[in-house]
C-alpha cells in the first residue's frame, strides 16, 4: 500500500460516477473514472516499492516468456504465473489458438522469438473454456466468426472423435479432454512453425510448454514436456504417453513426420 499522502484520491467526477455505477448506456459494476483511479493507485505503489520501475522499462523489454492463451477474463497472464510487466509477452485470443495462417499470432510469435529472444513459449488453454464447448457443438449453433475461428479445435475434436466419444455420458470430462487436446495441438503448431524452427536451428535456446489453466482452483497443470528443439518433439512423440490423449495425437503427428522425413 501507498504511505498515506502519496496515494492519489479521486475526483469528484470519480466519486460521483461511483455512485451511479452507469458507463455509457450500460450498467457497469466498475466506472471507467475509478479504473483511471485504480491506475493511478497502481502507478504511485509501483513508483513507491521500485522508484526507476517505470523508467527502467520504458528504454526496454526483456521478457523471457511468451504467453498463447485464452481471451476469457478469468485468465489473465501476468497475475497468474505471479509475474510483474516487462516479463511476459502475451498473445491472447479465443480458445488460446496458434495456427499457421494467423497472420496476428505469427507476428507475435516471431517479434517474441526473433527480436526479444524470448526463452520460453507457453501455450495455457483452461477449463471451462467456452470456444472449445462451441467446438463440440454443431456449427450451426454457434456465431459465424466465432464459428470460422475455432475450426481447428473442431478439426481437433473431429481427428479425436473415438477417444471424445468414449466420454459422451460425462460431458464435462469430453469438454476437459478437448481442452487438453487443443492445448496439445496448439503446442504442435508452435513448434512447426517458421520462427520456432529456424530458432532451433540456429541453436537459439527456446522452451515450448503447453498447459492448462483451473478456473476453479487457479492451478495451473503441466499438460506437454518442455520440448527444447525437433529432436526434443520426435523423441516426445515416440516416448510411451501416460495421457491417452497426449499417446494418440502423438501416434498421429509422428506418422506425419515420418512422412515429411521420408520424402
Ligand atoms: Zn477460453
Amino acid at each position: 500500500m501507498a504511505e498515506k499522502g502519496n496515494t492519489p484520491t479521486p475526483t469528484s467526477t470519480a466519486t460521483r460516477t461511483l455512485k451511479t455505477t452507469s458507463f455509457g448506456r450500460q450498467e457497469c459494476s466498475v466506472s471507467l473514472e475509478k479504473i483511471l483511479y485504480n491506475n493511478k493507485e497502481w502507478a504511485a505503489q509501483m513508483r513507491q516499492r521500485d522508484p526507476d520501475f517505470f523508467s527502467r522499462l520504458a528504454n526496454i523489454q526483456t521478457p523471457e516468456w511468451l504467453w498463447i492463451g485464452c481471451a476469457d477474463s478469468r485468465v489473465p497472464a501476468n497475475e497468474l504465473l505471479g509475474l510483474g510487466p516487462g516479463t511476459v509477452f502475451v498473445q491472447r485470443n479465443v480458445g488460446n489458438l496458434c495456427t499457421h495462417k494467423d497472420m496476428n499470432c505469427m507476428a507475435c510469435v516471431e517479434y517474441a522469438v526473433a527480436v526479444l529472444k524470448v526463452k520460453h513459449i507457453i501455450v495455457t488453454g483452461h477449463y471451462g473454456c467456452g470456444a472449445v464447448q462451441a467446438a463440440l457443438t454443431l456449427p450451426c449453433k454457434t456465431p459465424g466468426l466465432v464459428n470460422l475461428w475455432i475450426n481447428d479445435i473442431r478439426d481437433t475434436r473431429n481427428h479425436h472423435q473415438e477417444l471424445l466419444k468414449k466420454l459422451k455420458d460425462e460431458p464435462s470430462k469430453q469438454w476437459d479432454m478437448l481442452v487438453e487436446l487443443n492445448v496439445i495441438r496448439q503446442v504442435f503448431n508452435v513448434c512447426t512453425c517458421p520462427i520456432v524452427q529456424a530458432a532451433w536451428d540456429a541453436g537459439q535456446p527456446l522452451s515450448v510448454h503447453g498447459l492448462v489453466y483451473d478456473v476453479k482452483d487457479g492451478v495451473l497443470k503441466e499438460i506437454t514436456e518442455p520440448i527444447t528443439s525437433m529432436d526434443d518433439l520426435q523423441h516426445y512423440l515416440e516416448a510411451p504417453q501416460e495421457h491417452e490423449a497426449v499417446a494418440q495425437l502423438s501416434r498421429s503427428l509422428s506418422v506425419h513426420l515420418s512422412f515429411e522425413n521420408s520424402n
